[in-house]
């Protein structure tokens, strides 16, 4: 085992372990967390009461998280001063599967985002948020109950790989210098300048990763979501090789939308996942009026990101969207939203999203009595109408509860 300066590693627990992709599960996995920045100091606590109480429940105490915690934003600057030290990398890596909250990432200032560091990092390729409607939260749509689908989004590269330069730069005079005098590309002069770099490799890894999911959990239509009508060489690329991998690597499981309509009626045959596409900005459309026709969305980085929280919003807002970064190995859990720091150290803010986070992590670890629990007494709570702040001002006879007294209700609601 790593030495740590900083990390106290559980003396009682076990390491979880993957071997040809498969993970091993010990009955006291040591679960590395990061609680977060701003709110992230209130919903972790909460959730973790909830997630350690479905656990004894389920398993009557035969099963235990030894929770290790590992230091990233201001929590990790205070006490070592850097805002991300090595040492938490490396312990995720080692440990497999961890959950963070969320952490703050100062706008335009030089500062990469801690959350973009982490998944690159750690290699964490596929970000997959779910969006699934509880029945009672307030949506902003007549048939959220329509919305149930998993977005695939890709993690680690689009203009998220962060290779851009200032304008007014010396790197970025050369650069338009560069293009004009190489391929004659004129760029105004006063620009700054992003690249967005999408590759064979980072493409067909999350539309494998997507199609695995969809055979692993019956579901039967993959959606590539791309912007290839303008940005051909990126975004069409990435349509053109989710197609080439599931022909390849899912020949006999998968046929594309035209074989359904042309040999099949529209109807996809039992035990087949369709694999079709759709435009990005079209796809903000159909997400709102036939969001019944989506299972699983395989998309590049930043229109997953867009896509991500505008479908969280009809299932009740980025408070109740959980979230997965995984990699071949390693899982990292967290919540869609970020620090919302004007509600930070209140006791006000809802835990459901990273919650949910941590109900996802329970299912990537096997142990889905334990994820059931807790699913159905989230439900049961917002039946009750027992609720946070930014459910209670949407719900007509709610109670308005702080984040702890939440976690309170569905401790006592996991039957
Ligand atoms: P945000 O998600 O933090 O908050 C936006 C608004 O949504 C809040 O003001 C609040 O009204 C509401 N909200 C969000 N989460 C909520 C919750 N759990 N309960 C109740 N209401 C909630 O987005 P922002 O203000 O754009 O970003 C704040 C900081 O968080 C920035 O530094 C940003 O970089 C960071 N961020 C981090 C992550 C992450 O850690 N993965 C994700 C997004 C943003």
């Amino acid at each position: 085992m790593a030495q740590y300066k900083w990390i106290k590693v559980p003396t009682s627990g076990k390491k979880i372990t993957v071997k040809d992709g498969v993970l091993s599960i010990p009955d006291t996995p040591i679960i590395p967390f990061i609680e977060g920045d701003g709110i992230g100091r209130d919903i972790w606590k909460a959730s973790n009461r909830i997630l350690e109480a479905s656990v004894a429940k389920a398993y009557k105490n035969k099963k235990k998280i030894e929770w290790m915690e590992v230091f990233a934003g201001a929590k990790a600057l205070n006490l070592t001063g850097e805002l991300a030290p090595q040492e938490t990398f490396d312990a995720i890596r080692e440990f497999k599967v961890a959950i963070k909250g969320p952490l703050e990432t100062p706008i335009g200032s030089g500062f990469r985002s801690l959350n973009v560091t982490l998944r690159q990092v750690l290699d964490l390729y596929a970000c997959v948020r779910p969006t699934q409607y509880i029945a009672g939260i307030p949506s902003p749509v007549k048939h959220p109950e329509h919305t149930n689908f998993v977005i695939f989004r890709e993690n680690t590269e689009d203009v998220y790989a962060g290779i851009e330069w200032e304008q007014g730069t010396p790197e970025v005079k050369r650069l338009i210098e560069f293009l004009y005098d190489s391929f004659k590309v004129k760029i105004r002069p006063d620009s700054g300048i992003g690249i967005k770099p999408m590759s064979i490799f980072g493409s067909k890894r999350l539309v494998r990763k997507a199609i695995e999911y969809a055979i692993q959990n019956n579901k039967q239509r993959v959606t590539l979501v791309h912007k290839g009508n303008i940005q051909k060489y990126t975004e069409g690329a990435f349509r053109k090789w989710g197609y080439e991998l599931a022909a390849q690597e899912f020949g006999k499981q998968t046929l594309d939308e035209k074989t359904v309509w042309e040999k099949h009626e529209g109807k996809i045959p039992a035990g087949k996942v369709m694999i079709n596409d759709r435009i990005a900005d079209i796809m903000f459309q159909h997400v709102l009026t036939r969001p019944m026709e989506f299972e699983v969305i395989a998309t590049p980085n930043l229109n997953g990101d867009y896509l991500s929280d505008a479908c969280a919003a009809q299932v009740g807002g980025v408070g109740m969207a959980p979230g997965a970064n995984i990699g071949d190995e390693v899982g990292l859990f967290e919540a869609t939203h970020g620090t919302a720091p004007v509600h930070a150290d209140k006791n006000v803010a809802n835990p459901t999203a990273l919650l949910l986070s941590g109900v996802l992590m329970f299912e990537y670890m096997g142990w889905t009595e334990a994820a059931k629990l807790i699913r159905n007494s989230l439900g049961k709570t917002i039946q009750q109408k027992r609720v946070t702040y930014d459910l209670e001002r949407q719900m007509e006879g709610a109670k308005k509860l702080s984040t702890s007294e939440f976690g309170d209700a569905v401790i006592e609601n996991l039957a």
